[in-house]
């Protein structure tokens, strides 16, 4: 195929809008390139050059772009920049001024699109000192051969960013369409390889080559990913729930065999160097050939850290030794896609579970499995308590499905909305902190009147019970059984993932899953909420939760 051909496939899909359309001409074209184009054409139309299992990089940035197209047309730096800025697409840009360009190439040739792939990836993989000299020359050369048409595209794929409106829904569809394989088995091969354009490939060469595929260790697949959801809705609909603490930290997949191993970030770049205490700890949990899912947490004193924390050692390139003996990183593996040679991403959950288990001697995350909503909100409770982000709710017989965001994963955790409330009763806590008062009961205002709301007994810790209760102990004005009462005086900001009409409190209405955020000792009692304030609230959730129904 000639690069102009490509470009005026592009340029006729750019004024194509409707979606069946574009597949039909994807499609027509996808019939008639050989075994090799298949996969470059594959992914130059979806603006990418490297299969999406590869961190390979073309390290052709704007900069580097704009001095190739200085270079190639012959006009200053400056006016390239200019042209740029003033059109807004780099691709339009590089066109008009190739079409104006003063510069005439000492050999004029028609570039295949398989020629162009090649310089592409020997830009990529130039090195060293020289290297971006040897970009920009070999960038420079291939405008130079471009004519204007060619040049938009090839500009925009050198920045991987084609703009012709093309997803990959579409292109799955055409390679279906293309060579009459089921559109869902093209859709499990991209999951298991990664790489739409080796499975366009295996697609022409018929069905059985694409039931076939496995995923394959060091090329990376893509995250299975989670929805919101509720607690009651999955066991509504499913009865059988496996529960998890849902991690504030990084997730990752770690590929091992034998002694090799790599570790993942959950944008598929490769994070080995960055990692060497997990990669260890991983490394030495397990003698088998494996490909893990987790998320890794750090750890100081015992409790999680912000996901922040986690993140900057992700990014560490250097003085990662120091940054090790700051921090505990800890994996916490909650799935297993690939044992000893055998792809696992469809089997159930439950089994894949098992397998898991009896695999990895350490780091698996501990699990819930219950039909009991009571026990499964207990497992988010703890969650919390242990200072972790929430829970996930998995279907035991779900397959692994990478990189799609399906109600088989649903997570749980606190919204951020926040209310100030009055402390207005106490029960005294149980075990360790029997000595300490250990939940609270909430009250709003309602015309100056203080209105129970809800009990909020998670997100303290032991230190923040025992200010609590200092600052409470001498307030006490009444007491029956375990039970206290207070005069009001003491604010308390609570978090709380949704408000419920109920008939169990006299304001009508309840929080769900509330939590200790902190003390608002800046706040008295009249400037807490009032319950129209929070009638208003229910109303706006509720209608935002009908417009996301409708
Ligand atoms: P979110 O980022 O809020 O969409 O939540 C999904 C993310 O939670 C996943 O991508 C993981 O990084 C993370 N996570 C933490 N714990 C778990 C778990 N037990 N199972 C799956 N994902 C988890």
């Amino acid at each position: 195929m000639l690069f102009m051909e490509f470009s005026r496939c592009c340029e006729q899909l750019e004024g194509i809008s409707g979606r069946l359309e574009m597949i039909d001409v994807i499609s027509r074209v996808l019939l008639g390139l050989s075994p090799e184009e298949l996969p470059v054409f594959v992914r130059f139309i979806m603006g990418r050059i490297f299969p999406d299992w590869s961190s390979q990089k073309l390290g052709i940035g704007p900069n580097l772009l704009y001095e190739a197209v200085h270079l190639a047309s012959g006009f200053k730096s400056e006016i390239v920049i200019d042209r740029i800025n003033k059109t807004g697409d780099v691709g339009k840009a590089v066109e008009e001024l190739m079409s104006k360009k003063s510069q005439i190439s000492w050999s004029h040739q028609d570039l295949e699109i398989l020629y162009v792939y090649n310089k592409l990836i020997s830009i990529s993989a130039r090195g060293g000192t020289t290297s971006q000299k040897e970009k920009i020359r070999t960038a420079m050369l291939l405008l130079g051969d471009a004519s204007p048409l060619e040049s938009r595209y090839l500009a925009r794929i050198m920045l991987e960013e084609l703009r012709i409106g093309v997803g990959e829904g579409s292109v799955r569809e055409a390679v279906a369409k293309a060579f009459a394989v089921d559109s869902a088995l093209v859709e499990h091969a991209a999951q298991a390889i990664n790489d739409l354009g080796e499975v366009a490939r295996l697609a022409k060469t018929g069905p059985a080559a694409l039931a076939d595929v496995k995923i394959t260790l060091f090329h990376p697949v893509r995250m299975m990913l989670a929805q919101q959801g509720t607690i009651a809705g999955m066991i509504e609909d499913h009865g059988m729930v496996a529960a998890e603490y849902k991690y504030d930290g990084s997730r990752f997949q770690f590929h091992k065999k034998g002694n090799d191993c790599r570790l993942y970030s959950r944008r598929l770049e490769d994070v080995t160097s960055a990692l060497p205490d997990v990669l260890s700890q991983l490394l030495s949990s397990t003698g088998h050939d494996v490909i893990l899912d987790g998320e890794v947490i750090a750890i100081k004193d015992g409790k999680p850290m912000p996901f922040q924390s986690v993140l900057r050692r992700f990014r560490r390139r250097h003085d990662i030794a120091e940054a090790q003996e700051a921090i505990e990183m800890v994996p916490n593996v909650f799935d297993i896609l690939y044992l000893d040679g055998e792809m696992l991403i469809d089997l159930p959950f439950a089994g894949r579970r098992n397998l898991l288990v009896s695999v990895l001697r350490q780091h698996v995350a501990p699990q819930v499995v219950s039909s009991d909503p009571a026990v499964i909100e207990q497992t988010y409770n703890d969650a919390l308590s242990a200072g972790h982000e929430g829970i996930m709710l998995k279907v035991t017989t779900s397959p692994y499905t990478p990189g799609q965001r399906g109600k088989n994963w649903i997570k749980i955790k606190p919204e951020v909305d926040t209310l100030d409330l009055a402390v207005i009763g106490a029960v005294w806590g149980e075990g360790k902190r029997a000595h300490v008062f250990g939940s609270f009961l909430m009250a709003c205002q309602d015309q100056g009147k203080l209105v129970p709301l809800s009990w909020v007994a998670t997100g303290f810790s032991d230190d923040q019970l025992a200010e609590v209760y200092d600052l409470l102990k001498d307030q006490v004005i009444s007491k029956s059984k375990n039970e206290v009462r207070f005069e009001p005086g003491l604010v308390f900001e609570v978090g709380y993932a949704e408000l419920q009409a109920s008939q169990t409190y006299e304001g009508g209405f309840a929080l769900r899953f509330p939590r200790f955020i902190r003390i608002r000792d800046d706040k008295d009692i009249p400037e807490i909420e009032t319950i129209e304030s929070i009638r208003d609230r229910y109303m706006s959730q509720s209608k935002s939760a009908q417009a996301y129904q409708d």
